[in-house]
C-alpha cells in the first residue's frame, strides 16, 4: 500500500503521515528531511542557494541516507553523522524552499524518493509526493490549516525546545514558505487531483488519525464484502 500525505509547512503532515505508518506497519518517509540535509550541508560548505550547479555537487558528493526508526519516524545521515536534529535549525528552515526549487536537485532528491517508494509499502509526506514521486498512490491526503493556527502549533513546538519565538514572525515565515513552495516551477507545492482534502485546523492529531485511518479501513473491508461475493 502506497499512501501520499502533502500539504504546506505545519499543517501536521509529518506527526500524522508517521502514526498512520505506525498504525498500518508500513514504512515512513520524510521528504522534507531530504531536502533539509542537502540545504544543511550546501550551508555548511558556503555554497550560494541560487546556485545550481554547485548544489548539485553539494548533492553528488555527499552520502545521504535516511533509516527506518518505526514509530520514532527517520534517522537522517550525511556521510555517516547523524543530523536529524540539525537539519530542524531556523537557518536551514529559511534556505530549504530556495534549495528545493531547483529542477536538477528536484530531479536527484524525487529519484531516490521513487526508489524508496519501489521496495515496498510506504507513507510518505511531502509537497510532490501524490502529483509527482507517487502519482500511483493508492491514497492521496493533502492536509490544511489555516496561518495562524500552524503558527500557533509551531510556537508550541520552539517554545518545548526552549526557543523563543514572535508569533506575527512565525506567520510571516510560514506565508512565505507556502509562497516560495506553491509558485515555484518545479514540482510545485499542489493539491492532486484524486487527493482528498483534510482541513486540520479544529482537529487535534489524533482526530485527523482517525478520519484518515478509517477511510482507508472502510475502503480495505468494502474491498474484502466484494470479494467474499464473488
Ligand atoms: O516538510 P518540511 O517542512 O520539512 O519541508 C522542508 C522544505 O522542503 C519545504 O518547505 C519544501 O521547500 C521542501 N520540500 C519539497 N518537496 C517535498 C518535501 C519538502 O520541496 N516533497
Amino acid at each position: 500500500m502506497k499512501i501520499a500525505v502533502d500539504g504546506p509547512a505545519g499543517a501536521g503532515k509529518s506527526t500524522i503521515a508517521r502514526l498512520i505508518a505506525e498504525r498500518l506497519g508500513l514504512r515512513y518517509l520524510d521528504t522534507g528531511a531530504m531536502y533539509r540535509a542537502i540545504t544543511l550541508e550546501a550551508l555548511r560548505r558556503g555554497v550560494d542557494t541560487n546556485d545550481e550547479a554547485a548544489l548539485m555537487r553539494v548533492a553528488t558528493s555527499v552520502d545521504l541516507n535516511i533509516s527506518f526508526q518505526g514509530s520514532s519516524g527517520n534517522l537522517v545521515y550525511l556521510d555517516e553523522e547523524d543530523v536529524t536534529e540539525l537539519i530542524r535549525q531556523p537557518n536551514v528552515t529559511a534556505h530549504v524552499s530556495a534549495v528545493s526549487s531547483h529542477k536538477k536537485v528536484r530531479e536527484f532528491i524525487v529519484a531516490l524518493q521513487e526508489q524508496i517508494g519501489k521496495q515496498g509499502s510506504i507513507v510518505m509526506d511531502g509537497r510532490d509526493i501524490g502529483t509527482v514521486v507517487m502519482p500511483d498512490a493508492d491514497w492521496k491526503f493533502f492536509l490544511e490549516a489555516t496561518v495562524e493556527e500552524r503558527a500557533r502549533r509551531r510556537k508550541i513546538e520552539l517554545e518545548a525546545q526552549g526557543v523563543p519565538v514572535d508569533l506575527s514572525e512565525l506567520q510571516e515565515q510560514i506565508r512565505q514558505r507556502d509562497h516560495r513552495d506553491s509558485t515555484r516551477d518545479n514540482s510545485p507545492l499542489r493539491k492532486a487531483k484524486d487527493a482528498i482534502l483534510v482541513d486540520t485546523t479544529s482537529l487535534s492529531i489524533s482526530e485527523v488519525v482517525h478520519r484518515l485511518l478509517s477511510l482507508i479501513k472502510e475502503d480495505s473491508s468494502d474491498v474484502q464484502v466484494f470479494r467474499c461475493r464473488h
